[in-house]
């Protein structure tokens, strides 16, 4: 097995459990340093520390998986999986059957996710090491869950870094359906798993969802950055008065438009508009009681975090312009380099310039099939406020 020692006094974010060993932090390393594959990691005085895996050519070089020496094989994989999926299943399955099985670092497997739509998986592999055990981890998915197919989404920009190339299909049992139907808290769902966004659904936003039901009822309601219509179907079940229903994409407008009539509101009051909401943001006149503003991540690397708070700022400076007094907006950011203090700040400064008193009534973020480990808060990509204005 390949051997790496770190540096001098470069140990303690390991020794701590953080999972991540960047290239400068590494001494030297034995064995067949070209290859991807399982690494032992030592600290300079040669103490034993971690196992995990390498890719010689990433920047990020170590993902450690484990700080025990047990093997690395399908029954270590088929172990993390099951509690994984254990704790989904006891806090979860009642009210979803499309959740997240395996969140990365935060499940203790880094570079790994999978997501369960109905009798679905759909897998993403991250990175090179944890490439290597693909059969393995497909095998223990297939024993664990009962999957009638398993597809893979592996691709963008960690594949990249990573120097691998996409891949994408069907690993495992059938090939999915064209669109896969899941049900959350009884709302049916639409999921294109081949060309849908991310693996085809927002199920990070569930709990948010759940949050705006509480609050729709008789609202009028702008679901701004809508992707297939998740907010907007909770706000209609909830009573609401009206919703708009606003992407820039068509595809995932064409989905909303299907799961609004498969949940009855193929004729609910209110549009569906195609188009850039920076720019219907600042045009419109219309005000609303309730505004979503679930933007893209506008901050892709730590560079990009002057324009992304540039960006979100603007959003949420319009956004406030359009609330009615008393009215509420959930605003989020899923940009993993934006902390939620600066966040908090951002839209504070954008409260600020447009002259409103606005409160926040309740922190938003990641439902538990998203949990974030306390070693890596890197990991805690999703911040998401909900503000009530005073007048
Ligand atoms: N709230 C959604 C997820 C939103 S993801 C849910 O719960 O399912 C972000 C969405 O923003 C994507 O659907 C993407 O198509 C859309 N988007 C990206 N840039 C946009 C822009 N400039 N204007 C409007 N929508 C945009």
């Amino acid at each position: 097995m390949l051997q790496l020692f770190l540096k001098k006094d470069r140990d303690a974010p390991i020794r701590r459990g953080h999972p991540w060993i960047f290239s400068g932090a590494i001494e030297r390393v034995e064995g067949e340093a070209d290859q991807i594959g399982v690494a032992d990691v030592f600290d300079s005085k040669k103490n034993w520390l971690a196992r995990g895996l390498y890719n010689p050519k990433s920047q990020l070089r170590i993902r450690v998986l484990t700080w025990h020496k047990e093997n690395i094989d399908q029954s270590f994989f088929a172990q993390r999986l099951a509690h994984a999926l254990a704790f989904r299943q006891q806090q979860l399955a009642a009210n979803t059957n499309g959740y997240r099985l395996c969140n990365g670092e935060g499940d203790f497997l880094p570079g790994l996710i999978v997501d369960r739509y109905a009798d679905f998986l759909v897998c993403q592999f991250f990175t090179a090491g944890m490439e290597l055990f693909k059969d393995e981890i497909v095998g223990a998915l297939r024993e664990l869950s009962g999957a009638t197919g398993i597809f893979e989404r592996s691709e963008g920009r960690v594949r990249e870094e990573e120097r691998i190339e996409a891949s994408v299909g069907t690993l495992a049992g059938e090939p999915p359906p064209e669109f896969i139907q899941i049900e959350e808290y009884g709302r049916k769902f639409l999921v294109d798993v081949r060309r849908g966004q991310k693996t085809g659904f927002f199920l990070d936003q569930r709990d948010s969802r759940a949050f705006l039901a509480t609050l729709a009822h008789e609202r009028t309601v702008l679901n701004c950055f809508s992707y297939t219509g998740g907010f907007s179907i909770y706000a209609f079940a909830a009573g609401a008065k009206a919703v708009t229903t606003f992407d820039s994409s068509l595809p995932a407008l064409e989905l909303a438009g299907r799961n609004l009539a498969l949940n009855g509101f193929a004729d609910a009051p209110g549009e569906t508009i195609k188009g850039d909401a920076f720019a219907y943001l600042k045009e419109i006149e219309d005000k609303f009681d309730i505004i979503v503003l679930d933007p893209p991540s506008l901050a892709h690397k730590r560079g990009d975090i002057d324009a992304a708070t540039g960006g979100y700022k603007f959003l949420n400076l319009h956004a406030l312009k359009h609330l009615n007094p008393g009215g509420l907006l959930l605003t989020f950011s899923c940009s993993q380099h934006l902390p939620v203090d600066l966040f908090q700040k951002v839209v504070f400064g954008a409260a600020v310039d447009v002259g409103r008193k606005v409160a926040i009534v309740k922190h938003l973020g990641h439902p538990l099939d998203h949990p974030v480990s306390l070693h890596h808060p890197e990991g805690e990509y999703l911040k998401g406020l909900a503000l009530r204005a005073l007048d």
